[in-house]
């Protein structure tokens, strides 16, 4: 069966780009293994090109009003909102998620709009009457100009709306440069925003790789770049646009580590695992992908995970099926490289995903869900982020044990605890080395009005993604001073009658 190529291009001033690209790459829906879409890369002059036409957005943007800002920011809300089957659809034919996640994606991405939707409030500056005689003192908080976002293929609508929404809503131009392997959904979205009011230029997709990225990090007119990948090219962003002048906020990989203490329910624990494990085939930063347990509970909570990892259904994710593909062929056999190196290494491999059955197309890219058993620190299915359906149990002695293993991990996006021992959890994220953490709970998801971000190498900058931060991120403070002299209360005699 031939499947028709669509050509993906970029979204300039409200317009697809009408160029011949010097570059492309292939789109494959992961499902079938097929080239849906031919990608057009950017230059560096394309780049410039699309830059320039933010610039020039930014200016008037940036002048308009609160009120009508927000017109727009409720306006696109209703429309992602009403075509978010849409754009998941678009998700999982080039990502291969299953559509519950992506419609799952797209409904965080909504909370972003809505919390961005209140700009009015969050933009309100400070103000102090009187700091000396008739002068008086406050702050604003102004737009930065073109900010630039730089996303991932693992959440190709959700990462993009983490800053989108809220630059805009502070009245800055923006650039997305989203993962090639998963383009169309910006384009979507791009075209709800057009469709919502925003003016022609405020929010342009540029399509690349290194190319664009690298033209991006030094243009001038770019004034700050927010940046979701792998931790090597997360802290290359950092480096380089900062040395070129630009606040930048970088968020890395991860390795996540799941502690279920000896008290925890383990049932709920085994449910955790299997859900944050292997939903989305471990393509997700919030991903657990280390389990440790604290004996002498092991033993259970190894049977119970494997358990429910047979009722577990991998297939084309608009069949209902559990868990989707791989996102591409390479990724899958580099997931698979993982797994054979951790039979090699001597953990027990409990779950061979390897060897599953899959309901989708036979050139699909597809690896089941994978369990390894006794693994240890050394094993590169420990130390490294595998970014798949691989979840590697851990067995510790102890609460300490677990926690020297947490904090000795150069990444800290997110961790969690199970334990019905509310001293213990007190205790834990009290003293656990990571940004974001959950108790009884898998995966601490990103809610839109806290900010989301790691810490150690899973994020490079001091800025997390949306909520307040967002706000500060995404703008400057200035500070006034000011002086207003009251001729009719003994100040400066301008001729103005008086009344006293
Ligand atoms: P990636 O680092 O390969 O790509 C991310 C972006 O960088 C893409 O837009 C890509 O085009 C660009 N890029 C790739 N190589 C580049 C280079 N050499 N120079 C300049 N730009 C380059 O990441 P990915 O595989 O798309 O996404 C998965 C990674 O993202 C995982 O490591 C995951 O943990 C991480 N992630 C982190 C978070 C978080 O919140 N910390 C969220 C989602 C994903």
């Amino acid at each position: 069966m031939s499947t028709e190529i669509k050509r993906i291009t970029h979204l300039v001033g409200g317009s697809y780009w009408t160029g011949v690209a010097e570059r492309t790459s292939k789109v494959y829906n992961p499902a079938t293994g097929a080239v849906t879409g031919e990608l057009d890369l950017a230059s560096a002059a394309t780049v410039d090109e699309v830059v320039k036409v933010a610039h020039e957005a930014s200016r008037g943007w940036a002048q308009t009003s609160l009120s009508k800002r927000t017109q727009v920011l409720f306006a696109f809300r209703e429309l992602v909102s009403q075509r978010r089957e849409q754009i998941a659809a678009l998700i999982t034919a080039e990502h291969g998620k299953v559509l519950s996640d992506a419609v799952g994606e797209v409904t965080r991405g909504l909370e972003v709009i809505e919390f961005a939707c209140g700009i009015p409030h969050l933009l309100k500056g400070g103000y102090s009457e009187g700091v000396s005689t008739k002068v008086d003192v406050y702050s604003i908080r102004q737009p930065l100009g073109v900010s630039a976002v730089i996303s991932p293929f693992n959440f190709p609508a959700m990462v993009p709306m983490w800053f989108v929404p809220i630059a805009v809503a502070c009245g800055n131009s923006v650039v997305i440069k989203p993962s090639e392997k998963d383009p169309s959904a910006a384009n979507a979205m791009a075209e709800l925003w057009k469709e919502a009011g925003l003016p022609d230029g405020v929010v342009n997709v540029v399509h690349g790789d290194k190319e664009a990225v690298d033209r991006l990090l030094e243009h001038p007119d770019i004034k700050s770049v927010s940046f979701v990948g792998s931790t090597p090219i997360a802290k290359y962003v950092y480096e380089t646009g900062t040395k070129n002048g630009k606040r930048v906020q970088a968020l890395g990989g991860a390795k996540n580590h799941m502690v279920v203490l000896p008290d925890a329910d383990l049932d709920l624990a085994a449910d955790a695992a299997v859900n944050a494990g292997f939903g989305s085939a471990g393509e997700r930063c919030m991903a657990i992908s280390a389990l440790v347990a604290v004996e002498p509970i092991a033993d259970e909570l190894v049977g119970k995970i494997k358990e429910r990892m047979a009722t577990l259904r991998t297939g084309d994710g608009t069949r209902g099926c559990d868990m989707g593909p791989l996102v591409t062929g390479e990724h899958r056999d580099k997931v698979a490289g993982y797994v054979a190196a951790g039979v090699d290494a001597g953990a027990e491999l409990v779950v061979d995903g390897r060897d599953g059955e899959f309901d989708g197309g036979d050139d699909g890219f597809w690896l089941g869900p994978t369990l390894f058993d006794k693994v240890t620190p050394e094993m590169s299915i420990y130390t490294d982020e595998i970014f798949g359906p691989v979840l590697s149990v851990v067995r510790l002695p102890s609460y300490d044990a677990a926690l020297d293993l947490v904090n000795s991990n150069p990444y800290g996006n997110g961790t969690a605890i199970f334990t019905n021992d509310g001293g213990a959890a007190r205790r834990f994220q009290n003293e656990v080395e990571v940004g974001m953490v959950g108790i009884n709970v898998p995966i601490p998801v990103p809610m839109a009005y806290y900010s989301f971000g790691g810490w150690k190498n899973s994020l490079f900058g001091d800025s997390h993604a949306h909520g307040t931060e967002g706000v500060h991120f995404f703008t400057r403070g200035k500070v006034v001073t000011s002086r207003w002299l009251d001729p009719s209360h003994g100040g400066l005699n301008l001729g103005f009658p008086t009344h006293d």
